[in-house]
């Protein structure tokens, strides 16, 4: 089936020449048939937000996605918030019907959706969070929705981590800690899962890794690294010459992405096809 009908789509943030998300939605556009449909890169600085927001209704774009700088300064420019967003305080997903802007988080739908796909069971676990940004956001909300025990935010900045963690105690049993700390060294003992939303490791960065020593995880605690490029980091590598579980981002760029597409067209996409287009650009088979 082929439609004729125009939308069209992109990716607003600075920088976002990285992105692969113009790719995953093409390919998956094509492969359903949607030849008008086209997803395009729009670098947008710091400060120029409105204009851009501004310029989705003007030019009848059906739906952008979000990244950094913006997912949080575009929540006030939008008509309505969905409850997963407003909570995280962060939108990485946008839909116009007819000039009424939606924002959404499908980080969290992704995060959850990977975490399935590796058959890890997020309830009643204690799960160590690396990182206090936009993501730690997105995945403390992911876990608390789904009554993880105990969430131990573990970050380079103590107070960053004390901050997040206030912010989710009326939805869970979350405590931050300087990751260099002897109080975070002690629970991560404890730990069924630890989840890096921290930068390190990703490309060109790839010898850096959080500063956790692995040794002191039980055994059978899962290691995921929620950085896809490179797919397997020096974290997971280290995790795995340790006998550790691993899981990396890839599921869920993917799966957040599948979540964007079904919002933007009310379709399920090709996922063999937006995987394989991904795992192409990581240079993988
Ligand atoms: P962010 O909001 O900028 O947060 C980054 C966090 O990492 C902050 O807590 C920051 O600490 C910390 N950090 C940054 N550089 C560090 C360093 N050199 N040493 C120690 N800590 C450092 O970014 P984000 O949106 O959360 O994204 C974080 C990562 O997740 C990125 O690599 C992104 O690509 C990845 N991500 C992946 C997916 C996926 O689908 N797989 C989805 C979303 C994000 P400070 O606050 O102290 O600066």
């Amino acid at each position: 089936m082929s439609s004729l009908e125009i939308k069209n789509f992109g990716i607003i943030g600075w920088p976002v020449g990285h992105s692969l998300s113009p790719h995953m939605h093409n390919a998956a556009f094509k492969s359903a048939g949607f030849i008008n449909y086209n997803y395009t890169l729009f670098p947008v600085r710091a400060g120029k937000l409105f204009f851009a927001v501004e310029g989705i209704k003007g030019l009848d774009f059906r739906g952008v996605n979000v990244t950094i700088p913006h997912k949080s300064t575009i929540i006030k420019y939008l008509d309505a918030v969905d409850s997963d967003a407003m909570v995280i305080g962060a939108v990485n997903t946008v839909v116009n019907d007819g000039g009424i802007l939606t924002g959404y988080n499908t980080d969290v739908a992704g995060f959850l959706a990977a975490l399935k796909e590796a058959d890890f069971l997020p309830e009643d676990c204690h799960a160590v969070v690396l990182g206090a940004g936009g993501a730690a956001r997105a995945i403390l909300w992911g876990l608390c929705k789904r009554r993880a025990e105990y969430i131990t935010i573990g970050a380079r900045n103590q107070q960053k981590a004390e901050a997040l963690a206030k912010d989710f105690l009326n939805y869970g049993n979350v405590e931050g800690f300087d990751w260099l700390s002897d109080d975070f060294n002690d629970i991560i003992k404890t730990a069924d899962i630890l989840i890096n939303t921290t930068p390190l490791g990703m490309f060109p960065n790839v010898d850096d890794m959080p500063p956790i020593n692995l040794k002191l995880l039980p055994e059978g605690a899962l290691i995921y690294d929620i950085v896809y490029n490179p797919v397997e980091t020096k974290l997971l590598k280290t995790a795995k010459e340790l006998g550790f579980l691993t899981l990396s981002g890839l599921s869920m760029l993917l799966l957040q992405g599948k979540e964007s597409y079904r919002l933007f067209t009310g379709e399920e996409p090709n996922m063999r096809v937006m995987t394989k287009t991904v795992r192409k650009l990581l240079g993988l088979k």
